[in-house]
C-alpha cells in the first residue's frame, strides 16, 4: 500500500480526528499485511506513539493493548495457553516482532489463528468510539469499522488449548481449533477457510464429529472442505481424549 502522507498522532483523540476527517485514511498497526496490498491511501495513521503496547495481568482478566506484538504474546509467560500456542507458527520471529494483535483482529482474516483463540476465550474488544464489542459479534458482522481498536480484554479461564494444521511450518493454517473452559466451555473453529466461528449448543456427550457437524467447511487452494472437516475432527478428538475440557 502507498500512502501520500503518514501521521503519528500523540493522543487517541488526535488519531480519531484524522480518521474521521479523512475519507481515504487507513490505520497502521504493524503494517505487515497493509504492506502487501496494492492500493493507495491519502493518509496513514500510525498508532505507534499511543502507548498501546502492553499486557496487564488483572485479577479476572488480561488487558492487552492493540499495538502489542504477537511476539510479546508468545513470550508473556502467563497468557492462556491457546493464545500463546496459536501464534507460535505465525511466520518467523521477525514477523511476530512486527505483527500486532490489533491488526490481526481488525483485519478479520479468514486464516487467522489468534482470532480463533480469542473467540474461544470470549474476548471483548474496546474501541475508541463504539466502546465494547464481543469478539463473536465483531467477527460475525460486516459493518464498516471506522474506529480505533484500543485494547482486547481476555477473561481468565481454567483451561485452554489449540491445534492448527499447516502444510509447512510458516504457511497459513488449513484449519484451526481452539477451546477453553472456565464458567463455560467454548470451542472455536477457524481457517475453514471462513472467519472463526463458535460451536453452538455444546453437549459433553458428543463426539468430535457430532460437535463439528454444524460447522461449515469449504474448499480453497489449500484443501477441500471435506479434508478440512476430517482434520478438524481428528484435532478435536485429540483434545477431548486429553480429558481436560469437560469438568
Ligand atoms: C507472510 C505472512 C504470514 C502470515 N502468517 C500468518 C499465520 O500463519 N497465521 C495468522 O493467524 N496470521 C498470519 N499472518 C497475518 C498476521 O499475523 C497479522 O494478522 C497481519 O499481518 C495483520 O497484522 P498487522 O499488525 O500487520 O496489521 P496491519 O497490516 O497494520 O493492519 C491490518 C488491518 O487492520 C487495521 N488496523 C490495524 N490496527 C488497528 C487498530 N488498532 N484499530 C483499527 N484498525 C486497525 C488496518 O487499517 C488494516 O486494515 C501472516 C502475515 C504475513 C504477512
Amino acid at each position: 500500500m502507498n500512502f501520500k502522507e503518514i501521521v503519528q498522532p500523540s493522543s487517541l483523540e488526535e488519531a480519531y480526528e484524522f480518521l474521521a476527517n479523512h475519507q481515504k485514511s487507513v490505520i497502521i498497526g504493524g503494517g505487515v499485511f497493509l504492506r502487501l496490498q496494492k492500493r493507495e491511501a491519502d493518509l496513514g495513521i500510525d498508532l505507534s506513539h499511543l502507548s498501546l503496547s502492553y499486557i496487564n495481568n488483572g485479577a479476572r482478566e488480561y488487558h492487552i493493548g492493540a499495538m502489542t506484538t504477537l511476539r510479546d504474546i508468545e513470550t508473556s509467560g502467563f497468557l492462556p495457553k491457546c493464545m500463546v500456542e496459536s501464534v507460535r507458527q505465525t511466520g518467523g520471529v521477525g514477523l511476530r516482532n512486527m505483527v500486532t494483535i490489533g491488526g490481526s483482529v481488525c483485519g478479520k482474516y479468514p486464516f487467522s489463528d489468534i482470532n480463533t483463540a480469542l473467540l474461544s476465550l470470549g474476548a471483548r474488544l474496546i474501541f475508541f468510539k463504539k466502546g465494547e464489542i464481543a469478539m463473536e459479534r465483531f467477527l460475525g458482522g460486516n459493518y464498516m469499522l471506522n474506529d480505533i481498536l484500543i485494547s482486547i480484554v481476555v477473561p481468565k479461564v481454567d483451561y485452554s488449548t489449540c491445534r492448527y494444521f499447516k502444510h509447512t511450518y510458516t504457511d497459513f493454517s488449513l484449519v484451526n481449533i481452539s477451546v477453553s473452559s472456565g464458567e463455560n466451555v467454548r470451542i472455536a473453529v477457524g481457517a475453514r477457510p471462513g472467519r472463526s466461528v463458535l460451536v453452538q449448543d455444546i453437549n459433553t456427550k458428543h463426539t468430535s464429529e457430532e460437535l463439528l457437524d454444524q460447522i461449515e467447511f469449504k474448499d480453497d487452494i489449500r484443501g477441500s472442505g471435506a479434508y478440512r472437516r476430517h482434520i478438524a475432527e481428528v484435532m478435536l478428538s485429540e483434545i477431548l481424549e486429553e480429558g481436560l475440557l469437560w469438568k
